[in-house]
């Protein structure tokens, strides 16, 4: 199994899951256009695309996701609360349902509800019968389901949206200060290396922080923050970006 990323932050977010011949999209929430520059980036086209994943409404996740069905035929899951929030709606091939699991193909994905502002958020777990790869953003805090489901992965992928102090001293009015540091906004990046440590991922491969804030963190802090809690190698951390998302990762 291998993973990629399209680009991660406010300003949109995709994720690419590949084993054998499946490719799997986390949510596209980039135009179609730059979502198919991105993925060619990758090597991949959107023929290719066996399946969209899309986590919740929130623009920074579907923008691209309608037109990617209707001009290249890629079937779309979501749950059934996601679907009443999507503006422009789209089919549904299947419906996301938290606590199952569904096969595409050389990938089974562990379906999971988060704690997010949105209607029925939900975020996956893949398994390719011989590895295991979590991907976790868009959460205030860790659900029962997250720390059943998430433990003792092969890699993760994982929210690191805020610093708590950038986010009270920063711009945004109160309210949204609230949603986002809330238990129903975004992991802050101590909240999210706690996460980790609780999850005993010691066999981890790769370790991503995704979903930076571009104005309420960045990834100095985020780094020197889960190297404190992990102790870990600082250098051995990635950093999902926006513009760049991050290369291919093979999960050996
Ligand atoms: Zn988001
Ligand atoms: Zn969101």
């Amino acid at each position: 199994m291998r993973f990629a990323i399209l680009g991660s932050g406010s300003r949109g977010n995709s994720t690419l899951v590949h084993s054998h011949n499946s490719y799997v999209l986390i949510d596209c929430g980039f135009s179609l256009r730059e979502a198919e520059r991105r993925l060619a980036r990758l090597g991949v086209v959107p023929a290719q695309l066996d399946a969209v994943l899309v986590t919740h409404e929130h623009s920074d996740h579907v923008q691209g996701v309608e037109l990617l069905a209707r001009k290249h035929g890629v079937p779309v899951y979501y749950s059934a609360g996601t679907g009443r929030g999507l503006r422009k709606p789209v089919a549904a091939q299947g419906l996301l349902v938290d606590g199952e699991r569904l096969v595409l193909d050389a990938l089974e994905v562990t379906v999971v509800q988060v704690s997010h502002d949105a209607l029925e958020p939900t975020q996956f777990v893949f398994d390719d019968g011989r590895k295991r790869l979590g991907v976790l953003t868009d959460l205030g805090e860790a659900t029962p389901g997250v720390l059943a489901h998430y433990r003792g992965l092969d890699a993760l992928v994982i929210e690191a949206n805020h610093d708590s102090n950038m986010l009270a001293a920063g711009p945004y009015p109160y309210h949204l200060k609230a949603r986002v540091g809330g238990v129903r906004g975004h992991l802050n990046n101590r909240q999210s290396a706690e996460l980790v440590m609780e999850l005993a991922c010691s066999g981890l491969q790769h370790l991503v922080l995704a979903h930076l804030s571009e104005k309420n963190n960045n990834p100095w802090l985020a780094r020197a923050c889960f190297t404190n809690v992990l102790g870990c190698d600082a250098d051995w951390l990635q950093i999902a970006d926006q513009q760049q998302g991050l290369e291919w990762q093979a999960i050996a």
